[in-house]
């Protein structure tokens, strides 16, 4: 009862934090986040894509790292890592590709059912993580 309890109180708190953002769009529930967590390799980029905390021109504009926080693809867009894996229109053939492989369709509201399934998980950080580290290294230069 104790740790139930513990537990509710972590996503409470989880849930009504204004810290986490784009965590919490892939991770909204903290048990199911705790076991997910557990069997994913936490790379430098996996790290960065769960986070948004990264080489991307939205967060780097933050820091001041970086004049614009815009996408190549639109001054309007940001940036980050979900419009990066679901919106940006540079990886859409690549999208199309995984949404094919996984019976889904790559939107926000649908990470969280991603991050779920194994197969399909796997297949979307595989995804995730090239596009990651393609961005990275542009935004290096
Ligand atoms: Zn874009």
């Amino acid at each position: 009862m104790i740790r139930q309890n513990s537990l509710d109180q972590w996503q409470d708190r989880y849930t009504s934090g204004t810290t986490g953002g784009t965590t919490k769009i892939f991770l909204p529930d903290v048990r199911e986040a705790y076991k997910i967590i557990r069997k994913i390799q936490p790379t430098s980029t996996a790290v960065q894509i769960l986070t948004g905390h990264g080489g991307f021109g939205f967060y780097l504009h933050k820091f001041k790292c970086k004049d614009s926080p815009s996408c190549k693809c639109d001054p309007n867009a940001n940036e980050d890592i979900i419009h990066l894996l679901t919106d940006c229109p540079r990886f859409g053939r690549e999208r199309q590709d995984l949404e094919i492989e996984i019976g889904i369709k790559v939107t926000p509201e649908n990470l969280k059912e991603i991050m779920k399934n194994v197969e399909k998980r796997q297949s979307f950080l595989e995804f995730g993580v090239t596009i990651a580290e393609k961005i990275i290294k542009e935004n290096k230069t």
